[in-house]
């Protein structure tokens, strides 16, 4: 070898000795943190220690969201952070025991069990078969990743000196994969299904509840902390669309393909740090997902309950989390005025075409906690049977908060939580005169419609 060459080879070595030294060294703060952790009785941490693993970490500013994304995007609108505990999620007021329930008794699951009618069983069967090919196509990754979700952790966990650091790094991770937003809550208790259906042809077959289901193996003891990912489901995909078209199963797929692959990598990742993790995403969900949404900071619960609604975005995303024990220091939820907001607007019960959304000025108590009134089975009826298109998505269309980052609404909305009710109204009829949300655009209008396809078809021997 030729001396220049070999002395840049010795260079280039020496050097990556030094930094990779320099890096497993770390700091003494590094290595006094590593031996707290190995003095401590917790036997996967201790025995990581002595194989001599060390994280990297370097502390990030306070509160700094993120490196990639070091503050949340809010869309410009100023937000409180508020309390989750026995009282309070977020905006949403707890005024008694908040039951765990049941999946088996979950709107669509009633459905499948044909508790709704054949018309409804059938039209959620065919939702991704048949009825949109596209639908189909986009429901492909979720359906086969429904067994990433659960896995077994490696059996030493890699200490984790920072809480603070590793959740940043999450973060950092879930951008790195493509989310929109993220945010870490702690769990609440009566999120977690208390049971799974785990056997949905036999729940479809009618077998008993003894037989499809059993106990859930996310609770908030198990996994005190939940790491959300939300996806924008395509803005200018729903100013193309009407809700009488193909295309809404579709736009909540292709969000849930990212959010799934999303999930179930940031579960692995976790598992493979030695700590607990399950990915829930619409093919396999462990966790009811608004309540711990808005532990996670991700939004407020909107006059539409399924929804949540974020200030940026509105309710027009999907959201899909992790549920976990590695040590993270949760976010706090936000408040941003949406429900004194909703309490006037009513956009979306007007439009709703079942006329499932109350028009109440006041929430109502439903299982211990406060919401506006809501009928789920005409929802879920409508979404199910509507064969002028699959499924709806309407109210989403329609609410202000769904808009583009640098609307008027979003620059006027600035001041909305601050200044109540008048403000509010003004808004709404402002947001009316556009035509914002009810306007249909035809240049957006990109997919193919199967209108022959919609009628739903119900086999003889049911
Ligand atoms: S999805 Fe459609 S039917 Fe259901 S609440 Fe929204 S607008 Fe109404
Ligand atoms: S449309 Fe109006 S009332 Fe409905 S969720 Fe959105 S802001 Fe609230």
């Amino acid at each position: 070898m030729n001396k220049d060459v070999k002395n840049a080879e010795e260079n280039r070595t020496n050097k990556k000795e030094m930094s990779r030294r320099s890096f497993l060294l770390g700091s003494t703060a590094l290595a006094a943190t590593a031996g707290v952790l190995a003095a401590t009785a917790i036997p996967g941490v201790a025995k990581a220690a002595e194989l001599g693993y060390k994280v990297n970490y370097e502390k990030g500013k306070p509160g700094q969201w993120s490196m990639l994304k070091p503050e949340a995007d809010y869309g410009g609108i100023s937000v409180n952070y508020v309390n989750n505990n026995k009282e309070w999620l977020g905006s949403t007021q707890i005024v008694g025991e908040i039951p765990r329930l049941r999946q088996y008794d979950g709107g669509f699951n009633r459905a499948l069990r044909n508790e709704l009618g054949p018309k409804a069983k059938y039209g959620i069967l065919s939702f991704d078969f048949r009825r949109y090919p596209l639908a189909t196509g986009t429901a492909t990754v979720q359906n086969n990743l429904v067994t990433l979700c659960e896995g077994k952790p490696a059996q030493d966990k890699l200490p984790i000196p920072d809480p603070e650091k590793m959740s940043m790094n999450i973060k950092d991770v879930a951008y790195f994969l493509n989310a929109d937003e993220v945010g870490i809550g702690l769990t609440p208790e009566f999120a977690p299904w208390e049971t799974m259906v785990t056997d949905k042809p036999g729940m479809i077959a009618g077998k008993p509840y003894e037989e499809v289901c059993k106990p859930n193996v996310v609770s908030a003891a198990t996994h005190p902390y939940t790491i959300c990912v939300s996806v924008d489901k395509h803005l200018e995909t729903f100013l193309g669309s009407t809700g009488y078209d193909g295309i809404a199963n579709s736009q909540s797929n292709r969000a849930t393909m990212i959010l799934s692959g999303i999930v179930t990598s940031i579960a692995a990742y976790i598992r493979a740090l030695g700590y607990e993790a399950v990915a829930s995403h619409q093919g396999k969900e462990y966790v009811i997902i608004p309540p711990v949404a808005i532990a996670s900071g991700l939004g407020e619960q909107p006059r539409v309950p399924q929804g949540v609604a974020h200030p940026r975005l509105g309710f027009r995303h999907m959201i899909a989390c992790v549920s976990t024990n590695l040590p993270l220091a949760p976010d706090k939820p936000i408040e941003f005025g949406a429900k004194d907001f909703c309490r006037v607007c009513k956009k979306c019960a007007q439009t709703c075409p079942a006329q499932a959304i109350s028009y109440d000025d006041d929430e109502i108590v439903h299982n211990g906690y406060k919401r506006w009134d809501f009928n789920l089975d005409a929802c879920i009826h409508f979404r199910a049977e509507n064969e002028e298109g699959v499924c709806c998505a309407q109210c989403m269309k329609v609410c202000p908060w769904n808009s583009k980052e640098d609307s008027w609404f979003h620059k006027a909305g600035i001041t909305i939580g601050a200044s109540g009710r008048t403000s509010a109204n003004l808004l709404v009829k402002i947001d009316d005169m556009f035509g914002y949300g009810t306007e249909v655009i035809p240049r957006f209008k990109w997919w193919l419609e199967w209108p022959e396809l919609y009628k739903i078809k119900i086999p003889t021997n049911n």
